[in-house]
């Protein structure tokens, strides 16, 4: 057999750092705007930002950082956190984003458990950082995002000792090339709480995450450009902030970050003072800001487009945005363990040729994969199902932004080569997919994940307690919100509030159920599994106490 024949192409490694450096170099004077913890409007350019990063990465050296070796962050969006984002990864150590909304104890898990060498974070997790800090013994430092008279201010005296940012980097001259690393050296670290269990890590290449801002930077997906001034109000600490930040830099776009201020009217006056063209979040968020808009009885006069995911889009928004605000939704789907792009709700020239109401149907749907990810949707026996719109089955994935296996687990999530999503979907002939239901045992309230066995777990450990399930129930604003099914034990007494109240202080205050209903008994299958599926069904149409106050 012949040997093959190789291209004869410059083999040059897909690195994060290049995506930044391409900004720097080709749209150095583009703006960078943030809004920020010290509570001004901090503005630099592309060419600043990849000066400290470089700085940071100097600084990461000579504090005896490794390649390879984790560093979280526990950031809201802003330049500081983008600066960590590009200095870790550029140098060859990994950028660890981590959800400060999850339980201290969570959080001290996925520190421990990435074995994160050093933490940054914002000035508002001082008092979550001297919550955990006792919980992380191999932490060498934490590393405050700001000056020292501003740490002063902000923190005060803490218990953990604590560097400043911006003294840390002081000294560095910016002058440094970044490494040239192997392509498949891993680049960010995110931990999802989306399946059952401890959080689980999905650890993003080189590679990966420079395909996935290839693929998300595409017209018929994100299709982010030059010309946008982009607002990401997806958490820069949930999944890479949908990966704005690497597609941002990748086309040159103004990037704008909204720190931690995401009420509407923060929002909106950013958007209009910096000429936000596009923005993209979770429903929840834009439902504040679309109620302020309506109260204040303003007009978007720069927003373009946005793009809605991490739950459902709500076909109400969709039209709300579209028929009252002239603003293009875009619907969109993913998960972490898949940078997280997969599919979104463009159409394609024959679908723009059919009726209004029909491309909205289709645009009510999670859509089509972008390049780089292929799907199937499979029956209960692991075969493909036809993509016919109607049969539903288990959504799975596959592709080089989809991972292998998560963090630190040698047992492989894969089924033939395909990963499971946990949703429940169907395909339609022109490859759009719809999720129907989901099949992993959690729920997601504002676009963060609660754990529903966690929730069963406490309250059967409650002495009066026989049997519990926690399903999701929907609710206008969080989409999902966790309520309690409880069996009691013969003769018991408890009562739905003291149930509740015994949450308190063991989960996140946002994870507390927000309702509780007592029953005789659970449906059980016959080999004796709890059917969420039927208790879904039974309580599909149960209002939580809240929702009834305010539609009275
Ligand atoms: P995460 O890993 O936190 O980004 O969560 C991913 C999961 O969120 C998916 O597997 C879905 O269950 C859910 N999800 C994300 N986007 C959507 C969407 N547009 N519609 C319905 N569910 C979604």
């Amino acid at each position: 057999m012949a040997a093959p024949l190789y291209g004869q192409m410059m083999e040059v490694p897909l690195l994060a750092s290049s995506l930044l450096s391409h900004a720097s170099r080709h749209f150095g004077d583009t703006e960078i705007v943030s809004r920020r913890i010290e509570g001004d409007i901090h503005r630099y350019t592309y060419r600043d930002c990849e000066k400290r990063a470089k700085q940071l990465a100097q600084a990461l050296v000579a504090l005896g950082v490794e390649q390879g070796e984790r560093i979280g962050t526990l950031a809201w969006n802003g330049y500081r956190h983008l600066e960590c984002y590009y200095g870790v990864s550029g140098m060859g150590a990994v950028c660890h984003t981590i959800n400060p909304r999850l339980f201290p104890d969570q959080i001290a898990f996925i520190v421990d458990h990435a074995d994160d060498a050093y933490v940054f974070f914002d000035m508002t997790f001082g008092p979550l950082v001297e919550t955990i800090a006792p919980q992380c013994p191999n932490v060498k430092g934490w590393i405050a995002l700001g000056d020292a008279s501003c740490i002063a201010e902000h923190l005060g005296d803490m218990s953990v000792p604590v560097m400043s940012y911006e003294s840390l980097i002081a000294p560095h001259d910016g002058v440094y090339d970044w490494p040239l690393l192997d392509e498949r050296q891993a680049s960010f670290l995110c931990y999802t709480s989306g399946t059952t269990g401890n959080p689980k890590g999905a650890l993003y290449s080189h590679r990966s995450t420079v395909l996935h801002a290839y693929s998300a930077a595409l017209p018929d997906a994100m299709g982010a450009s030059s010309s946008d001034s982009i607002l990401p109000v997806v958490p820069m600490f949930h999944v890479n902030a949908w990966g704005i930040p690497h597609a941002g830099p990748l086309v040159g776009a103004k990037l704008v970050f909204p720190g931690k201020d995401l009420d509407g009217k923060s929002l909106y006056e950013l958007m209009e003072a910096e000429g936000v063209t596009y923005s993209a979040g979770v429903p929840t968020v834009w439902l504040g800001l679309l109620a302020y808009v309506k109260q204040a009885g303003k007009r978007f006069s720069t927003l373009k487009r946005t793009v809605i995911g991490g739950s459902a889009c709500p076909p109400a928004m969709l039209r709300t945005f579209e028929d009252e605000y002239g603003v293009e939704v875009i619907h969109a789907w993913g998960m972490t363990e898949m940078s997280p792009l997969g599919t979104l709700a463009r159409l394609s020239f024959r679908q723009k040729q059919r009726t209004p109401e029909e491309q909205r149907v289709s645009r009510e749907k999670q859509g089509h994969v972008l390049f780089g990810v292929d799907m199937k949707v499979v029956g209960d026996d692991g075969r493909e199902l036809p993509w016919d719109g109607q049969s539903f089955g288990d959504l799975h994935v596959r592709g080089p932004c989809v991972i292998d296996r998560y963090f630190r687990r040698d047992d492989s999530p894969l089924v033939d080569g395909w990963f499971p999503t946990g949703d429940v979907a169907t395909i339609d002939a022109d490859g759009f997919m719809n999720i129907t239901d989901r099949s992993k045992d959690v729920i997601k309230s504002g676009g963060e994940w609660i754990s529903s066995i966690d929730l069963e777990n406490i309250a059967v450990s409650h002495p009066q307690v026989a049997e519990a399930a926690c399903i999701a129930c929907s609710h206008p604003k969080w989409t999902e919100r966790p309520m309690i099914v409880a069996v009691l034990k013969p003769g018991a007494t408890l009562t739905r509030e003291e149930l509740i109240a015994f949450y308190e202080g063991k989960v996140a205050k946002w994870w507390i159920p927000d309702d509780v209903v007592f029953a005789d008994e659970l449906p059980h299958t016959a080999t004796g599994k709890l059917q969420k599926v039927r208790l879904r069904e039974l309580y599909r149409g149960h209002v939580l106490p809240d929702v009834a106050e305010k539609a009275v």
